[in-house]
């Protein structure tokens, strides 16, 4: 099954991505003695805002989707461990599915290039324009260089 699916505005952390247009779900759902399951990939792009810079940029987004959906009544035989949703009247609602598997694949720390200076902690000049008057001593706080320990979080291609 190819669909294109409308998604609200992705949240994670105090991050949020606005889809720039429909997502992309190739996915499959397959009748099983003990429910249906659901599997596919779901590509979006999204609108990210760069962490450091705060510009913001465009994000392509693949995210592996599992679901697994039972009929009312029917969870009781499942093992704890196993999430699920409800089949209802016959359907699925895999909204929560794919939400749940593109959070796991959002960035926490999005940023539009892997070694983006962002703005300078003296004066808030963006310093992907060029070195700002405050000089190169100034512009690294104690801050930056945790951000770049903390750095590797970086968006997937
Ligand atoms: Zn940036
Ligand atoms: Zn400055």
């Amino acid at each position: 099954m190819d669909a294109a699916v409308e998604l609200p505005l992705l949240e994670v952390g105090s991050e949020s991505f606005k889809p720039l247009e429909p997502g992309h779900l190739d996915s499959m759902l397959t009748s099983t003695g003990a429910g249906i399951v659901l599997s596919g990939m779901l590509t979006v792009a999204v609108q990210a805002v760069c962490s450091r810079c705060l510009r913001e940029f465009p994000l392509d987004v693949t995210a592996e989707i599992e679901g697994f959906y039972v009929e009312e009544g029917q969870e009781a035989e499942l093992p704890e461990e196993q999430e699920f949703g409800f089949i209802v009247d016959g359907s699925v609602d895999i909204m929560e599915a794919l939400l749940t598997a593109l959070a796991l694949e959002l960035p926490f720390a999005p940023l539009h290039a892997q070694d983006c200076p962002g703005i300078c902690p003296q004066c808030g000049a963006d310093l992907n324009d060029g070195p700002c008057a405050c000089g190169p001593d100034l512009s690294r706080s104690p801050f930056s260089a945790l951000a770049e320990l903390l750095g590797d979080d970086t968006p997937k291609e």
